[in-house]
């Protein structure tokens, strides 16, 4: 038995079903996200898993705990909202202890805890200042130092990084996995960045409409995502329609945009299909022999790397290449184009396209 475990959990608010048949488990210590577009129903998951929102449907079980009648406060969960406020008038240690002083704990104990809980956020440091005169990211540190002190079986995250700033938000991803980590917490995220739920998670499942739509590691998310909408939703791809000529061991053939190409081994059968391609698997060739080529639409320069917006016969295409410090293709030149025809993730149609 999983440490936790979400079985068919439905919730419905009158007519919308913000939560629809979603089942999902984790092991304990591990490092969970549920990501999806905004109201795709990440946090009415999580309200239920903290009790805050009783499920229309489903059960959740902590550690062999049915949850379905414990109330949120005798649940145990550490959780940390976006606007999780502190207490204004109580120092950080003070805001720190409330929840110790909540359930009783003697005065050696608890100080001894929060000394504890403030070290592993780094903020000891810190213990007598008032919440108004810290920074944003220190605020955060102290709201998860304060989830973590009572010890919970379970860390709850609802977007706890979406308002802090784009480099401080970085940092505080390292941080808050470290943390998590040397805390050795299970714990489930909930955002909208895939970047965030990448860097930060074991596993990531991904929500559209209420449903799971895949769970695994960012890596195999990223690489074999099993939608269009994955694919896009999990950073930049190109995706273009295409119909699967045939397939075979050694491979497929597909037409796109009436040009054929070949692309890997697949189970489908042949018909209308989407493929996607990372533009980070498209090299840019000096050699023009079989290869395609592209006019520059657009070339954006990231520091680290170059976007180009290509015009080919396949469609528009997005590639990305590292700054090797050298001068790159302007708009209006032709390049040529390569790539493995394994890179190609041949996909479904989207429903939702062709609807
Ligand atoms: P966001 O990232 O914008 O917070 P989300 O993925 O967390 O979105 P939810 O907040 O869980 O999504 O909402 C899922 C759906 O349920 C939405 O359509 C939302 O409008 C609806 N919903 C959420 N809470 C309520 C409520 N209390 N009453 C009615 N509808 C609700």
């Amino acid at each position: 038995m999983s440490f936790l475990e979400i079985k068919a959990l439905t919730k419905r608010f009158n007519d919308v079903t913000a939560v629809d048949d979603f089942s999902l488990t984790v092991e304990r210590g591990e490092f969970v996200s549920l990501l999806g577009p905004s109201g795709c129903g990440k946090t009415t998951t999580l309200q239920m898993i903290a009790g805050f929102e009783r499920p229309s449907s489903g059960s959740i079980i902590l550690n062999g705990r049915n949850l379905s009648d414990v109330p949120a406060r005798k649940r145990g969960l550490g959780i940390v909202f976006q606007t999780y406020a502190l207490f204004p008038h109580m120092t950080v240690e003070q805001n720190v202890a409330f929840g110790l002083e909540m359930r009783g704990i003697s005065d050696t104990d608890r100080r001894a805890k929060v000394a504890s809980a403030l070290d592993l956020v780094q903020l000891s440091h810190l213990a007598k200042r008032f919440p108004k005169a810290m920074s944003g990211g220190q605020r955060q540190r102290v709201a998860l130092a304060r989830a973590l002190v009572i010890e919970p079986e379970l860390l709850l995250l609802d977007e706890p990084l979406s308002n802090l700033d784009a480099k401080l938000r970085e940092e505080m991803q390292l941080e808050l996995r470290r943390i998590q980590q040397e805390a050795g917490v299970t714990t489930v995220l909930v955002t909208h960045d895939q970047s965030e739920a990448m860097a930060l998670s074991d596993r990531i499942a991904v929500m559209q409409h209420g449903q799971l739509m895949q769970v695994g590691t960012p890596f195999d998310t990223y690489e074999k995502p099993r939608s269009s909408f994955i694919s896009t939703f999990l950073g930049k791809t190109n995706c273009l329609k295409a119909r699967l000529l045939s397939s075979n061991e050694q491979g497929s053939v597909l037409d796109v945009n009436g040009v054929q190409i070949k692309g890997p081994s697949v189970k489908f059968m042949p018909g209308q299909v989407e493929v996607s391609l990372r533009p980070e698997r498209i090299d840019i060739v000096d050699a023009p022999d079989s290869d395609l080529p592209a006019k520059v639409l657009e070339r954006i320069f990231l520091g680290d790397q170059w976007l180009f917006r290509l015009e080919t016969t396949l469609g528009d295409l997005l590639v990305v290449r590292r700054n090797r410090g050298r001068r790159e293709a302007e708009p209006g030149e032709t390049i040529h184009l390569s790539w493995t025809p394994e890179h190609f993730q041949i996909l479904p149609v989207n429903r939702e396209d062709s609807a």
